[in-house]
C-alpha cells in the first residue's frame, strides 16, 4: 500500500518516469506479472470506459429510478451547435462524456468504478477528451489510468473513497483528483504538478455531502460527475501553469478524511439529509417507492 502522494512523487523521480509508469512497475512487482500485462489490463478498462461514453451519448435511456437520462446527449448536441461556449469546448465535451458514463451507470449498464460507481464518469470523461485533443494512444491512456490508480490508493489509505464514510468529496472528489493528476501527466507536467492538481481539486470539494435523492445513484450524482470533470481540467491547467497549493497535498487528503468523519450520518449516503430531504426529493422518493 502506498500511503502518500509524496511517495508516488519519489517513486517517479527514482525511476526517472511519470507517476503512472512508476505505478505500472509497482503493480507488476506486487502482482508478480509483467509490466505489459498491467498495461493490457488497463487498456481493457479503457475500452470499457470508452464504450460507456459511446453508449451514454448514442443510446440514451432513462435511469432505473427515472430521475435522469439523456442529459449527456442534450449537452453534447448543444456543444456541437454552440460556437461560443461560456466555459470552453474542451471542458464541456469532457463534461458531456462524464455525464454519459454516469447515465449508463444509472441504467445498470457496464462501467468501470473509478474509484466508485457513483463517480464513474469523471476519469473517462477527462481522459477521453485529452486523448482526442492530443491524439494519444490507448497505451498512453493506460499509463494515465495508473496515475489515477496511484492517487486513488493514497486517498483510500489516508481518507476514504466511500460516500458512506466520507461524503461525496470522497467519491466525486477523489475521482476528480485522480483525473486531474492524470491530466497533468498526460500534458507533460511533473510529478509534483500532478500532486498540486490533486491538492487543489480536493480543497475545492472539501465537505461535499453525499445526499442521493431516494437513495438512488442518480440525483445529484450525475451532475457531480460533471463538476468533477470540469474541476479536474481547471486544476490541471492551474498546476501546469505553476500554481501551487499552499497546504501540501498529503495534508489536504488527511484533512479531507477528518472532514468526512465529522460529517453527520445524514450526509453520508443515508438519503436522510441535503437534497434527499428537500420537498421535491421527498416527493420523488414517494413517487418511486410509494412511501
Ligand atoms: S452523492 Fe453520494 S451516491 Fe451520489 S456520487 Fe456522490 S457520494 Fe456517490
Amino acid at each position: 500500500m502506498i500511503g502518500s502522494i509524496e511517495t508516488l512523487i519519489q517513486m517517479a523521480h527514482e525511476n526517472k518516469c511519470t507517476i503512472g509508469h512508476a505505478m505500472i512497475q509497482y503493480e507488476a512487482k506486487t502482482k508478480q506479472i509483467s509490466e505489459k500485462e498491467v498495461v493490457e489490463k488497463m487498456k481493457h478498462n479503457w475500452h470499457v470506459m470508452k464504450e460507456s461514453v459511446r453508449t451514454g451519448l448514442e443510446e440514451p435511456k432513462r435511469s432505473k429510478g427515472g430521475l435522469i437520462g439523456g442529459e449527456a446527449k442534450t449537452l453534447h448536441d448543444y456543444c456541437a451547435v454552440q460556437p461560443n461556449l461560456l466555459s470552453g469546448r474542451n471542458i464541456m465535451e469532457a463534461v458531456s462524456y462524464s455525464l454519459a458514463v454516469a447515465e449508463v451507470n444509472a441504467t445498470m449498464g457496464r462501467i468501470v468504478a473509478c474509484p466508485t460507481a457513483g463517480s464513474c464518469g469523471i476519469v473517462p470523461g477527462v481522459l477521453k477528451k485529452i486523448q482526442e485533443l492530443d491524439n494519444l494512444s490507448d497505451e498512453q491512456i493506460a499509463e494515465a489510468l495508473m496515475t489515477c490508480a496511484g492517487v486513488g490508493m493514497v486517498i483510500a489509505h489516508r481518507a476514504s473513497v466511500s460516500g458512506a464514510v466520507g461524503g461525496c468529496q470522497a467519491e466525486c472528489g477523489a475521482a476528480s483528483a485522480m483525473a486531474a493528476a492524470a491530466a497533468v501527466e498526460l500534458r507533460g507536467g511533473t510529478p509534483e504538478q500532478a500532486g498540486e492538481a490533486c491538492a487543489m481539486v480536493i480543497k475545492n470539494v472539501m465537505g461535499l455531502a453525499c445526499d442521493p435523492v431516494a437513495g438512488l445513484v442518480e440525483v445529484p450524482c450525475a451532475k457531480r460527475n460533471a463538476l468533477g470533470a470540469s474541476l479536474a481540467m481547471v486544476m490541471a491547467d492551474m498546476a501546469l501553469s505553476g500554481v501551487k497549493s499552499v497546504i501540501p497535498v498529503d495534508e489536504v487528503i488527511t484533512a479531507m478524511g477528518a472532514v468526512g468523519r465529522s460529517l453527520p450520518e445524514s450526509l453520508r449516503e443515508t438519503a436522510r439529509g441535503g437534497l434527499a430531504v428537500t420537498p421535491t426529493g421527498l416527493a420523488l422518493n414517494k413517487k418511486i417507492f410509494g412511501e
